[in-house]
């Protein structure tokens, strides 16, 4: 069993995905070649902003939002603990600090009032100039952007989201990638929408921005290719990645987004009772980039995972490590008096196959595994 079948998905499209590479590589228009402007015009359509810019990863795709904002050192930006490395490296790598936010136990988003004691506290120790917050859509699921924009309104702050994982979710039918001032994804192969290979992409609906990420995507361009007007990145999508993505994405559109609800949504009838399953808020919708349960403790969850590996079932821990625990970090000494949750969640969560392709069949068997090993588990 594959934890992400992409063969089985390549199958079903193969016939759009081959016509299009077929396409590039006879026109040999490798970089920025039609394909990519395409896909642009569709990504925008889909999340319902003005503009969408494509990259060549999802972590580029956030150091590149956060160039926009001219983040340089003694600026903090605010970032979840309970989230992927990326997140906090892109603040890193700008030579700013990130500062750890602890992550609500429901929906493991960041916890929009855990931010603003982040933030109140960062003011008044008037060390770091609070820039920013970066929020992340975590397994699917779009953050508490109702909370977090007043948060970061009433400090005057800017507000990316990374989209990484929430390409497809929505609350009250907006869609992710349309909540931050700029929003980030990511389209490396295990995400909602991935290519083959990897691939970002960058929405908003301020030209100014726009027009900023147009250059720092290609080298600080200014008027023409050769005309370098500040320091930026060689990061652009490749046209084969733009011509793998278009059938994915109207595949994505018209059934994948629905099956992912379809597979979620069996899952958690059959294991509510074991163990605690993902919490939807209600209007918000989850792209379901992973499905992720809850453990009593890290030893019924390791029991679990030990015994579903045995049975040829993949799982993997999202996260098993929190951001300000990373060895990297060490040293670090901002806001770590409060990040007891994604502590708590890193030792118990546990995340399952998924994708729009698995069936009845697949989940019922997965489901009655876990179930075997939780009841094994608790009579030991
Ligand atoms: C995957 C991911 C990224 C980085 O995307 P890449 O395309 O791998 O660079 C950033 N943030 C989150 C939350 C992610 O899951």
């Amino acid at each position: 069993m594959e934890f992400i079948d992409l063969k089985k998905q390549y199958q079903a499209l193969k016939k759009d995905i081959d016509k299009n590479i077929k396409c590039v590589l006879e026109n040999s228009n490798f970089i920025m070649g039609n394909f990519v402007k395409d896909l642009e015009k569709e990504l925008a359509d889909y999340v319902g902003t003005k503009y969408a810019v494509t990259c060549a990863n999802g972590t580029d795709a956030l150091q590149i939002a956060l160039m926009c904002y001219n983040i340089k050192p003694n600026d903090a930006v605010f970032v979840p603990s309970f989230t992927f490395f990326s997140t906090a490296e892109v603040v890193s790598i700008l030579g700013a600090t990130p500062i750890f936010v602890d992550c609500d136990e429901k929906t493991f988003n960041m916890d929009a009032e855990k931010l603003e004691k982040a933030i109140k506290e960062v003011v008044e120790e008037k060390k770091l100039n609070p820039r920013g917050v970066i929020a992340v859509d975590l397994f699917g699921l779009p953050a508490d952007y109702g909370k977090i924009k007043e948060v970061v309104k009433k400090y005057g702050l800017f507000l990316i989201e990374d989209g990484a994982q929430g390409f497809g979710g929505s609350i009250k039918n907006k869609k992710a990638c349309s909540f931050g001032d700029i929003a980030t994804t990511s389209f490396f192969p295990a995400k909602p929408l991935g290519c083959y290979g990897d691939g970002g992409a960058l929405f908003t609906d301020n030209e100014e921005m726009h027009n900023l990420i147009l250059s720092y995507r290609i080298h600080g361009k200014g008027e023409f290719k050769y005309d370098n007007v500040r320091i930026g990145l060689n990061s652009r999508l490749d046209t084969l990645q733009a011509a793998v993505l278009l059938p994915k994405l109207k595949a994505f559109r018209e059934y994948e987004l629905e099956e992912r609800q379809k597979v979620a949504k069996m899952y958690s009838e059959k294991l509510n009772n074991y163990v605690k399953v993902p919490v939807i808020p209600n209007n918000y919708v989850s792209s379901y980039a992973q499905y992720t349960i809850i453990f009593e403790n890290e030893e019924e969850r390791d029991y679990v995972k030990d015994y579903l590996h045995k049975e040829d079932i993949p799982t993997n821990i999202y996260y098993p490590k929190p951001l300000h625990k990373q060895t990297v970090y060490k040293d670090y000494d901002f806001n770590l008096s409060d990040l007891s949750v994604s502590e708590y969640l890193s030792k118990r969560v546990l995340s399952l196959p998924m994708h729009p392709y698995l069936d009845e069949e697949a989940v019922t068997n997965i489901c009655n595994h876990i179930i075997k090993a939780l009841e094994e588990f608790r009579h030991e």
